[in-house]
């Protein structure tokens, strides 16, 4: 369904991750977009599907994407890390030197895709986009950093599951960032409000 392109990845051995993974989850999506998304890690459908943000976290991704009035085939969607963190058979956070060392693809995506924004998605993934520690106090606001794209932080899908509590949050920043968007001329369809991650 998307377009997956020359930015694959197609071996990589720069960290302990190469060693349990089935396929390194490249970003998918449209090597043209303005807004490029970045999550954390596969979890074990994407690891096996080989695409970002399936299951349970992709659907609450979809609706997020869904309200926003974009569709997957039009923004980029890649992670910190491209290969999944084991814990025995559970999934687990990706360690500093897996993202350091993951770092480099990542950049290459910036760099090729020239995205306008970066929406991080989670804690790990805007310290990963930005270097910054602050995700708590610039989460839902704009973040400039020298050498990249605008950069708008957003919790992670995943954090929504256990805390549903939190999705009007979620929607809040979602709207602002809606606001944005449309201050800044970047296409998005009018999006489904008051379908906010209902
Ligand atoms: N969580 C992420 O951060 N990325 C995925 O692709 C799936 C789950």
């Amino acid at each position: 369904m998307y377009e997956l392109t020359s930015l694959k990845v197609t071996d990589c051995r720069r960290c302990r991750l190469s060693r349990s993974r089935t396929q390194i989850v490249n970003g998918s999506g449209h090597v043209g977009a303005a807004v490029m998304f970045t999550g954390e890690a596969p979890g074990k459908a994407e690891d096996l599907m080989g695409v970002g943000f399936q299951g349970q976290a992709g659907k609450i991704f979809d609706a997020m994407l869904a309200y926003l009035g974009l569709r997957r085939d039009q923004i980029w969607l890649n992670n910190a890390v491209r290969c999944r963190p084991l814990q025995g058979q559970k999934n687990r956070t990706p360690r500093p030197d897996e993202i350091q060392a993951c770092r480099p693809w990542l950049l290459q995506d910036v760099d090729q895709i020239a995205p306008r924004l970066i929406i991080t998605l989670g804690r790990i993934s805007y310290a990963s986009v930005t270097g910054y520690d602050d995700f708590a106090t610039m989460r839902g606001k704009l973040v400039s950093v020298p050498g990249l794209p605008s950069v708008f932080p957003l919790f992670h899908p995943a954090y929504l599951i256990y805390r549903r509590e939190m999705r009007p949050v979620m929607c809040h920043d979602l709207t602002a960032l809606i606001r944005y968007m449309d201050e800044h001329d970047i296409e998005h369809s009018p999006g489904q409000p008051g379908l906010c991650l209902s």
